[in-house]
Order: structure tokens, then C-alpha cells, then sequence
């Protein structure tokens, strides 16, 4: 038996726990992160990365390997049988610099994520390694592991991560609620197969539905299709092989195009569930530990992964000891609401494809009524997913133009083809300063917070203006760059903090920076405390 005391747990190697486990070992937090499979899975479920994952991958530094072997879809066409219409959802007009899905396998994705935690931080998953108990006491939590040789282990980790699935021991261990619903007698299948005669374009995701099933068909970065249908059990005859049984399928929509074997194939259930809480005192749900739903649109692993973008900085920053543990009280109350609206979003898209029994003219309204078209593609690509309502910040005395508290902060072109993106590619906060004639104000208040919390937060400043000499954090405005209409046109100077998971998390007038800096006190720990 040994002892930890001081360790962080993480269970689950999955592409929430490798997410989380990138951000804090580029935050230099050590961990052990466990997993009970005795190696990496080799079979894909997710196939698609969508805009805020990929805007995820970038400002972690590990976007350039998917976005090489992806294949970038314009997004997904609707085929409804007896019908001639073909509405899309378009996703080509994203606000983002990724508009578009990026379809790309879920044993690749993790696989890179876990190239990356491996060759640039030297991390490992300990694989055969199962949590089986799990208690909070006052002062840490008590972990009980199975290992590979079959020795207990007993570990004393601070804090302990849950993602493992959807059917998590760490949330029944916390005794978390995991209630909701089945979608009832629906069968779903998916194979990975070559796919001869299929006539739909590349860069799309083609759905075709009827009165009683569906059929999903894209096009996969090795050549081969990912075939998805779903039904009320046709299918799953027993008498069938699985690849005559989707041949029969696809022939209903697809004629005169043939399916060979598969190289794959799965068949699931689908849940709609959430946790009662993503938090039990030291213990912590992301990904399908906490939500599960249709995979319509295919959000869930994008969603899981964005949990664990959320909470990694947070804990790396309580841990080491630069914020107060209050910090990790946001975690919660943020990201639940995001499954809560995903699941919506995931069930409002599984009645046009997936409502089995229901015609055709009644789903072709759902995608024919106002908005339609803009909030399913801002909810799937998780652009619209905020934080506005949760984000808790001081009430300003003057009205400002720009993102809110809680939004999330788009990209803006700067000068010399650079982008405010590209000076977020680091694990502190940014402290953007924008000032067109208030230079000694910008220039105290980066200097402030560079003194106090220089550890936690880089300041950049933004101006149309030359930088004046010595201002090496400068960085100047083009002609055409969009950042003023991005970032507000105050004429006043002013400034927004970005956190490093890429939302506001104060928005301020350069006048009022005094008010700012109460304001990091109340939940950063400054240098000065430190020493
Ligand atoms: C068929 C299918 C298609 C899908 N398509 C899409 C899609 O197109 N897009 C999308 O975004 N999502 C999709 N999803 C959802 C996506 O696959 C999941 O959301 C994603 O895998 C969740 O990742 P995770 O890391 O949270 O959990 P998992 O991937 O389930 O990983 C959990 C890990 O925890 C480990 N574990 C469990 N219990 C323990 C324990 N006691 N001790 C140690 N380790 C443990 C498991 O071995 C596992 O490796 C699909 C899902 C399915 C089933």
C-alpha cells in the first residue's frame, strides 16, 4: 500500500481526460491519470471536430495535426424520402477561423492527444489501473486502485476528475444523480466500410431519413465511409449479417450503390441523461460521466472535452496556490448549463432525423421555422455555448461596447496578418488593453498586474499607434483590422481579460482599472501574498 498525498487524480483516458490531462501538465501540475482498459481503444465513435474544439486545439498548440489529416465539411444535407427539397446546415459561414466540421476519426483524435501529453510532457496513462473505491474526507479523498498485477493501491489524491464514461464509477461513488430518459425501441448501428457507387459530395454530411429510419453516410479521412442507420429493429435481424442488414437500408434511400464488408461495426443504445451536479466537495464529473444524449449532430466528446477545458486551468491555478479554491466553484454552475442546453440541442435535431413514426412534413416544418438554421449550427459548431449568465463580474459605471463577462472572445485580425488568437497561445489569462490615447494609464495598469500577477495573467496592449519605446508588449492596430469592431469602439481606453479557455472574464474601462485590480484580488493570490 503506498500514500500520496498531494496527487490529483484523473480517471478516464478517454478525450476528456487526455484534454484535461494537457492542461495541466503544460501547466506544469503533476497528476496520475488512470485508465481500466488494458490499452488505447482502436475503434471510433465520434467522427467530428467541430469549430470550438478546433479553436480549443489551436490555443493549445495542437491544432496543425488534425486540421492536416481531416476532412473539412461544409456541414450536413437533408435528404427526406418522397421529398425534393434538400435543406442544408450550413456551417461555411461560421464566425471562427475553423467554419466548418472537421470530420475525423475518435481513436485518431485521441490517439494525437495523446501523442502530444506523451512527446511534449512526458505523460502516460497507467493503463489496467481501475478505480474501484472512492471517499472525501476533510483534507483529500481517498482512492482505492486495482492494478494491472493485481495490487491494491491506496492513493490520497486532493482532488479527483471523473472522466470515465457514461457508465462512471466516480459519480456513483459521489453519489450523483444520473437521471433522464432512454430514447425507446430505437436500434442504432454504425460501420466503417468501403463504400462503391455512393453518389453524395465529400465535403458534406449527407442524412436521409424516412417515415421509420435513418441513414447517415460521410466520407472518412482513410477513404472508407462511416455508415450509420437507425430504426426500430428492422435491422437488427438476427437472420441478417450486419452488412446485408445495412445494404437493405441503404437501399431504400441509395440505389444502385453497394456496401462491402465492414472493417468496423457497433450497434448502441442511446441515453439522455445529466448528472444532479458536475461537483461533490473534492470530487469533480466531466464529459459522458456527466452528460449523455443523442448523438444527433454528434456534440457529445466536443462537449466533454470543453468541460475539461474549463476546469483544467481553474485547477491548475487552486493547486498551484496562485487562486483561491472558491475558483473552482465556477466550474459547476458553468458547464452544466452547457449540457443542459446540449442535450436540448441534441434532442431538438434527433426530431427532425431520428422521430421514427413521425412524416415527413412535420420534420421539414422543425427546419422551416424561424432561426432554425442559425441556432443549430451555433450550438452545434459551440460557438453560441457561453458562460454571459454565470460569470459573476463587478457592475461597471460606464456602458462598454464589446464581449461581455462570459462571452466567448472572437478573433480579431491585427496588423501584419497577425491574429488576437495567435496571443492566446499560452496557459496564463490575457489582459487585452486597448488604448488610442491613454497610454500612461495602459501602460500603469499592465505594469500592475505584470507586478502582482505575472505568473497568471500577460498583458498585451492594442493600439493604432506606434507602441512608445520600451513597450515590448505592444501590439499595433492594422488599417483593415477588425479588432475595434470585434472588441468595442470605446473612445475611452479600455480593456478585456481573457481567460485561457477563451471567454471574458472582465471587461473595463482603463479610468476605472482600479476597480479591476480589487477585483483580481478578490479570487487571484499576488505575488506579494505569495512570498
Ligand atoms: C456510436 C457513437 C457515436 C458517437 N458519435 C459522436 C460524434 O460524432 N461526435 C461527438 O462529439 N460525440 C460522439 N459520440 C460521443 C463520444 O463518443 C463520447 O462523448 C466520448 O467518448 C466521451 O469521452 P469521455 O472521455 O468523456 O468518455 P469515454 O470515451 O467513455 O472514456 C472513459 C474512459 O474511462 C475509463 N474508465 C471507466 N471506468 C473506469 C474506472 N473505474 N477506472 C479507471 N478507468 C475507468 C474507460 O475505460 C474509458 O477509457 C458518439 C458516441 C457513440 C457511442
Amino acid at each position: 500500500m503506498s500514500s500520496d498525498k498531494n496527487d490529483l487524480l484523473i480517471v478516464g483516458a478517454g478525450p476528456t481526460g487526455m484534454v484535461l490531462g494537457i492542461e495541466l501538465a503544460r501547466r506544469g501540475i503533476p497528476y496520475r491519470m488512470i485508465d481500466k482498459r488494458s490499452g488505447p481503444s482502436f475503434t471510433s465513435r465520434s467522427f467530428t471536430l467541430h469549430a470550438r474544439t478546433l479553436e480549443m486545439f489551436e490555443q493549445m498548440g495542437i491544432s496543425e495535426k488534425f486540421l492536416k489529416d481531416g476532412i473539412r465539411s461544409r456541414g450536413f444535407v437533408f435528404n427526406f424520402k418522397g421529398k425534393d427539397v434538400r435543406p442544408t446546415l450550413d456551417f461555411t459561414a461560421l464566425d471562427s477561423p475553423f467554419p466548418y466540421i472537421l470530420v475525423y476519426n475518435q481513436n485518431q483524435t485521441e490517439s494525437r492527444l495523446r501523442e502530444h501529453l506523451d512527446c511534449a510532457y512526458g505523460v502516460r496513462p497507467e493503463w489496467s489501473t481501475e478505480l474501484s473505491g472512492l471517499s472525501v474526507a476533510d483534507d483529500g479523498c481517498r482512492a482505492e486502485l486495482r492494478c494491472k498485477d493485481g495490487r491494491k493501491e491506496v492513493i490520497e489524491p486532493n482532488w479527483v476528475v471523473g472522466c470515465d464514461g457514461v457508465h462512471s464509477f466516480v459519480r456513483s461513488a459521489a453519489g450523483l444523480d444520473f437521471s433522464g430518459a432512454n430514447y425507446q425501441g430505437m436500434v442504432m448501428q454504425m460501420m466503417d466500410v468501403a463504400y462503391e457507387g455512393f453518389p453524395g459530395d465529400d465535403d458534406w454530411i449527407h442524412y436521409y431519413m424516412s417515415k421509420d429510419n435513418f441513414l447517415l453516410v460521410t466520407k472518412l479521412p482513410s477513404g472508407d465511409h462511416r455508415v450509420l442507420i437507425s430504426d426500430m429493429g428492422e435491422a437488427d435481424d438476427p437472420n441478417l449479417n450486419v452488412r446485408d442488414a445495412f445494404q437493405r437500408l441503404v437501399e431504400g434511400h441509395v440505389q444502385g450503390s453497394s456496401l462491402a464488408a465492414p472493417r468496423w461495426a457497433t450497434k448502441w443504445e442511446i441515453w439522455r441523461r445529466i448528472a444532479s451536479d458536475y461537483r461533490a466537495d473534492r470530487i469533480f464529473l466531466a464529459g459522458d460521466a456527466a452528460h449523455v444524449h443523442s448523438p444527433s449532430g454528434g456534440q457529445g466528446m466536443n462537449a466533454g472535452m470543453q468541460d475539461a477545458y474549463n476546469l483544467g486551468w481553474k485547477l491548475a491555478l487552486v493547486v498551484q496556490g496562485l487562486a483561491k479554491a472558491e475558483l473552482l466553484d465556477s466550474y459547476a454552475p458553468e458547464r452544466k448549463p452547457v449540457g443542459e442546453q446540449v442535450i436540448a440541442n441534441t434532442d431538438a435535431m434527433h426530431d427532425i432525423i431520428m422521430a421514427h413514426g413521425h412524416g415527413m412534413e412535420d420534420r421539414l416544418a422543425l427546419i422551416r421555422a424561424e432561426g432554425w438554421h442559425e441556432r443549430t449550427v451555433g450550438g452545434i459548431s459551440g460557438l453560441t455555448y457561453n458562460y454571459k449568465d454565470m460569470v459573476q463580474a463587478p457592475v461597471e459605471g460606464a456602458a462598454l461596447d464589446g464581449p461581455p463577462p462570459g462571452a466567448r472572445a472572437p478573433d480579431a485580425e491585427l496588423a501584419d496578418g497577425l491574429r488576437l488568437f495567435d496571443l492566446l497561445r499560452h496557459p496564463r489569462l490575457t489582459l487585452v488593453i486597448a488604448s488610442e490615447h491613454e497610454d500612461e494609464l495602459a501602460a500603469e495598469l499592465s505594469s500592475v498586474v505584470a507586478k502582482r500577477y505575472g505568473a497568471i495573467i500577460k498583458p498585451i496592449t492594442v493600439s493604432a499607434a506606434p507602441p512608445p519605446a520600451g513597450r515590448h508588449d505592444a501590439k499595433i492596430l492594422g488599417a483593415n483590422g477588425t479588432f475595434a469592431e470585434r472588441y468595442g469602439r470605446n473612445k475611452a481606453g479600455h480593456f478585456h481579460l481573457v481567460r485561457p479557455d477563451g471567454y471574458i472574464a472582465y471587461h473595463g474601462l482603463l479610468r476605472e482599472r482600479h476597480r479591476f485590480v480589487q477585483y483580481l484580488g478578490d479570487w487571484l493570490i499576488s505575488a506579494e501574498a505569495q512570498s
